[in-house]
């Protein structure tokens, strides 16, 4: 009779291993035995297909060096970097695991995709030094054999940050720290803004510093799928599906000060593929958390945060999602081509957005205005009492406008001091961040993915010290805070 039809591979999937070779002692032909068998099949199993009848190339490798958990800017760019800076001959074997190849909720696709270099800690700038040169190579970086250049359709544009009385010298310190950094920014007076934008209402405004060289907004879209095609001609591979669990093993050690601590190490990821009630193994030496917004709660996964209050152990990831507002208008009285992005003195942002008097901007909310960011839905609203009241002021051709589009989208914001977290875990010792930068992580992309890169090649970092941005201060109490945040 016939061999085998199927097999099942444990816990990998059920993969067709071929049909048998029987011929003749039958009263019904080949072509109409192997109908029947089809026929058979499909009825087992669901789907249409026959051959093959279940594709496994989606599945993930059972082995990695390095598994990244999120595929957006940082996934990408740390995956990027490690392959960039591997030794001749090392062949790091580099997994990107992201659970919505469509990007749907991801912070990347979201943004607004702006670049300054006007932050307030001198690492900041740092980060963005680098980015924007990596932005303006991008081609040196990116490039595809027989593939078009990437186009990031770089928009260049300062950023116009206004201050009031009281911030006034907070700014002038702040752009003293930026050129000493080597970014070009300048101070401008009352006046010298309303000769450059008489647009502008400059009512209130003490000061203002704008940004010469290296800012301004491009596609984030193409800068993912540039990293993405980049990866794939490096040999990385992409898996479609979600981390739901790490295996570990443990270790308990006494501290030098006497402390019991017990460290511990990812050996298995669990990848639960699309459709599939059964979870992929991945065995593993290193695993990035690069999940965004949600990497508070992959931190969790791996047992971060569940210690006693007060301890390294009981001390969490502090980042989650919240929920920002873009809000897209038509004006057509508006600002021309000369206008920069805006900060205003409380915080209101806005931009053009292409050309034909569109614009787009947003604020912040306050703690307490916080809204529900289980879901992306928009408050409009929020544009109405909140935004527009200052759009109006600061630019009175704003009086009158009509509010095309709006979205939302989550910051991966930190809780603790709304900055960067990167670096390995000082307890479970093979997961490394590059998360948590509240509203600039795609700008710094480039640059952190570089950092995280040689911690985990080199075990320090090589270029920017990125010592500042590591786990331990969460615990330590030490805020890095980053201020210049919108
Ligand atoms: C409205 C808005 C405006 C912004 N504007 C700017 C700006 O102008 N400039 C700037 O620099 N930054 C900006 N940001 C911030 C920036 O978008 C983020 O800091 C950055 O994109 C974070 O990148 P990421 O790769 O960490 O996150 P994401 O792009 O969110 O990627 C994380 C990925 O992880 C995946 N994931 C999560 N959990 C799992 C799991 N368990 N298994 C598998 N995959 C998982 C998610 O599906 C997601 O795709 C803005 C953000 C918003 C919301």
């Amino acid at each position: 009779m016939f061999r085998s039809v199927l097999q099942l591979r444990s816990g990998r999937g059920l993969l067709i291993r071929g049909l048998g070779t029987h011929r003749g002692g039958s009263t019904l032909d080949w072509d109409e035995k192997v109908s029947e068998i089809k026929k058979k099949i499909k009825s087992i199993l669901p789907g249409e297909a026959s051959t093959p009848l279940y594709d496994t190339s989606h599945l993930p490798p059972e082995h990695s060096d390095v598994v990244i958990v999120g595929g957006g800017v940082l996934g990408l760019s740390v995956a990027f970097w490690l392959k960039k800076l591997q030794k001749k001959g090392d062949g790091i074997r580099v997994l990107v695991v992201e659970r919505d190849h469509t990007y749907s909720k991801a912070s990347t696709v979201l943004s607004v995709g702006g670049i300054r270099q006007q932050f307030s800690l001198p690492e900041n700038v740092q980060l963005s030094l680098f980015s924007v040169d990596f932005l303006r190579n991008i081609n040196e970086y990116l490039a595809v054999v027989d593939s078009p250049p990437v186009d990031l359709q770089f928009n260049p544009s300062g950023y116009l940050l206004l201050a009031s009385e009281k911030s006034a010298s907070t700014l002038e310190n702040r752009v003293k720290m930026q050129r000493q950094e080597g970014a070009k920014v300048c101070l401008m007076s009352p006046e010298q803004l309303q000769n450059k934008f008489p647009w502008m209402n400059t009512k209130g405004v003490a000061l203002a510093s704008y940004g010469m060289e290296g800012e301004g907004w491009f596609d984030p879209w193409s800068l993912l799928q540039g990293l993405r095609r980049k990866l794939q001609s490096m040999g990385v591979l992409f898996c479609q599906g979600e981390v739901t669990r790490f295996i570990t093993s443990s270790n308990r050690m006494v501290t030098s000060s006497g402390e019991e601590v017990v460290l511990k190490r990812i050996y298995e990821v669990h990848v639960k593929m699309n459709n599939s009630l059964e979870y992929q193994p991945v065995e593993c030496a290193i695993v990035i958390n690069a999940a965004g917004a949600w990497s508070g709660q992959i931190a969790e996964l791996a047992g971060i945060g569940k210690g006693p209050p007060g301890t390294l152990q009981g001390t969490k990831l502090p980042v989650e999602p919240r929920k920002r507002y873009v809000y897209v208008w038509h004006c057509p009285q508006g600002p021309g081509l000369e206008m920069p992005f805006v900060a205003n003195t409380n915080g209101v942002y806005f931009r053009r957005e292409g050309l034909g008097n569109n614009y787009l901007g947003g604020c912040s909310p306050t703690e307490e205005e916080e809204p529900d960011s289980t879901n992306l839905d928009v408050d409009h609203n929020f544009f109405q009492d909140r935004v527009w009241p200052h759009l109006a002021e600061r630019v009175p051709a704003f009086q009158s406008l009509k509010v095309r589009n709006a979205w939302a989208g989550y910051y991966d914001y930190n809780t603790f001091d709304q900055n960067g977290v990167v670096g390995p875990h000082p307890l479970v010792v093979n997961m490394y961040f590059a998360t948590g930068f509240s509203g600039h992580g795609l700008q710094h992309a480039p640059a952190v993915g570089r950092a995280v890169a040689e911690m985990v090649l080199d075990g320090h970092f090589q270029t920017i010290n990125m010592s500042p941005f590591l786990f331990s201060r969460f615990h330590l109490g030490e805020k890095f805070q980053e201020d210049n945040i919108f």
